[in-house]
């Protein structure tokens, strides 16, 4: 096992070193991606974890500061690249998937672009610092600021079966109802890694900011700590679970403005026809009442009260 260099971060064998990779600058900031590089004692996959690609997903960035936390390099076989919080645009305002200053969603614009807006520069530092490095990739997600997300995961599928069963063994590594199939491409979310550099890739959603909930930060972190012994990274028999691949999911929208009143919480099943919730305008009158398509299960809710015409209400993930 040798010392881990990046940037000005080295860690020598058994040791954990934490700091900051620059990565662009506004008027007055500069832009740091945070990055834990954890060292084991001996020899072994280098695995890497991010949290907060979308910033205000909280939950994941706190299974994420967990893992470092937990992680001791003189226990582990391989490498742990971990970066808690990669989107630190949206996470200091707070914005609904979009940065602050260039207006982009981080995870559409990978590999990045060093020459670019923010996030380019952003996805362009990690992917090249950090992502490169890997041998296996978690992206850690879940309920951006209008949305509660139950715990689900999603695994990359390219053309290459060892690395697509890999990705599905990471995804069954989570304590998962249902994963769903992703065609990986050469741009635009973390898991392009797996159509560019043929690493298994999985994206975990649980979540949503307001609270952030103790039972998805578990699903979160066990989730990785389950995947880093997979990789016999750290001591210990991963558990498997045997969830449903999903075949996909719908998601339905407002037709006018008004009021969403929700009659469904997350996770609960439902049967084709059964009412999710409906839309009123601001003298209570229901506009629009929102029925499953297919039978399901809840997935995605929208968590805000008011709603503007097209916007996603819920989301119903078929199960079979
Ligand atoms: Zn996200």
């Amino acid at each position: 096992m040798s010392t881990v260099t990046i940037a000005h971060l080295s860690a020598a064998p058994g040791e954990k070193a934490k700091g900051f990779l620059d990565a662009g600058t506004t008027s007055v900031n500069t832009y740091r991606v945070p990055l834990a590089v954890i060292n084991g004692a001996e020899k072994g996959k280098t695995v890497g974890i991010i949290g907060g690609t979308h910033g205000t997903e909280f939950a994941s960035i706190e299974a994420v500061i967990r893992a470092i936390k937990a992680l001791d390099p003189k226990k582990m076989r391989g490498t742990v690249l971990a970066v808690p919080v990669l989107n630190g645009p949206q996470f200091e305002h707070k914005t609904m998937f979009l940065s602050p200053f260039d207006q982009m969603n981080l995870n559409r614009v990978f590999p990045g672009d060093p020459g670019g807006t923010l996030s380019q520069r952003i996805a362009h530092t990690v992917y090249d610092s950090v992502i490169k490095r890997c041998d296996a990739l978690m992206d850690c997600h879940g309920g951006d600021v209008n949305e509660d997300i139950h715990n689900y995961v999603i695994a990359g599928k390219g053309d290459d079966e060892e690395v697509n069963k890999m990705a599905l063994d990471m995804a069954r590594c989570f304590p998962t109802r249902f994963i769903t199939l992703f065609p990986v491409s050469p741009t635009g979310m973390t898991m392009c890694a797996q159509s560019r550099l043929g690493i298994p890739c999985i994206t975990s959603e649980s979540g949503t900011p307001f609270p952030v909930r103790e039972g998805e930060i578990v699903f979160h972190h066990e989730g990785i700590m389950n995947v880093l012994r997979y990789f016999g990274v750290i001591e210990g028999k991963p558990k498997l679970v045997e969830p449903v691949i999903s075949s996909g999911s719908t998601r339905l929208r407002a037709v006018e403005g008004g009021i969403w009143r929700p009659a469904v919480t997350t996770d609960q099943t439902v049967k084709a026809g059964d009412v999710l919730g409906v839309v009123t305008d601001l003298f209570g009158d229901v506009r629009q009442t929102v029925k499953a398509p297919r039978d399901g299960v809840v997935g995605m809710m929208r968590c805000f009260y008011s709603v503007n015409c097209g916007e996603l209400l819920v989301s119903i993930t078929t199960l079979e």
